[in-house]
């Protein structure tokens, strides 16, 4: 199965992965549910991650789960972000054309979903909030491209003037940027250090993309902090 190793310099008890269309499709509420588990059970053990990961039910909101540390919850939590402080609690967001961001500290690491409403209202922000350590790293996935993206009035009025966006088709479409509007809100939040971003779902046929695709299914991002590498 291959996935695809972030390149970027977290801490070094974080490891991260973030899946392709060879993975499977992992989400379970789209395709066969009982196909998404099974390739969620090979993805655990091919990667050596040490417990299924959180999923979560993204709703494209901006709450943010914090995973103590209890047992993983029995149904997912609602919510587009996921934190946690534990070791060996990985966190995962499923995607496909929303942007999936990685954010690490010394301290704790986290997972967000992104698409456009998630950052109309500010889920990076207010995940980076939850941070105690403000030396943060940041990874962004993939995601669909401003080469594919376009949007209506209706997108860019969710936010305040046009950086990230470029003239569509006319003068009412607009190209939209995940990476440079999430790489906006990680620098208003402080955050120096942001790898990725560039490889569009739409034009790498290695991840599956909702605008593109037939068939509905999701990749993954997942990060843990490794609780055995000291
Ligand atoms: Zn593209």
């Amino acid at each position: 199965m291959t996935t695809i190793r972030p390149r970027w310099h977290p801490p070094r008890n974080v490891r991260s992965v973030i899946t392709t269309r060879q993975t499977g499709n992992l989400a379970t509420h789209v395709g066969s549910a009982d196909a998404a588990i099974g390739h969620r059970q090979r993805l655990v053990k091919a990667e050596s991650i040490p417990q299924d990961p959180l999923w979560l039910e993204q709703v494209h909101g901006s709450d943010i789960y914090v995973a103590g540390e209890g047992p993983v919850p029995s149904s997912p939590p609602v919510a587009d972000a996921a934190y946690t402080t534990q070791f060996n609690r990985p966190l995962a967001v499923l995607v496909a054309d929303c942007l999936p961001v990685l954010l690490a500290s010394p301290d704790e690491v986290a997972v967000v979903h992104a698409g456009w409403r998630g950052l109309a209202k500010g889920i990076i922000g207010r995940t980076l909030a939850r941070f105690r350590n403000r030396e943060v790293e940041a990874f962004l996935g993939p995601a669909i491209g401003p080469c594919h993206y376009e949007v209506d009035g209706a997108v860019t009025s969710a936010f305040e003037g046009l950086a990230g966006f470029s003239r569509g088709r006319d003068d009412e479409h607009f190209m939209m940027d995940l990476w440079a509007i999430a790489r906006l809100q990680l620098a208003r939040a402080g955050v120096k250090d942001v790898a990725g971003g560039g490889v569009c779902t739409w034009c790498d046929p290695q991840f599956f993309s909702h605008r593109q695709d037939r068939v509905e299914a999701r990749f993954a991002a997942v990060i843990w902090r490794d609780g055995s590498s000291f």
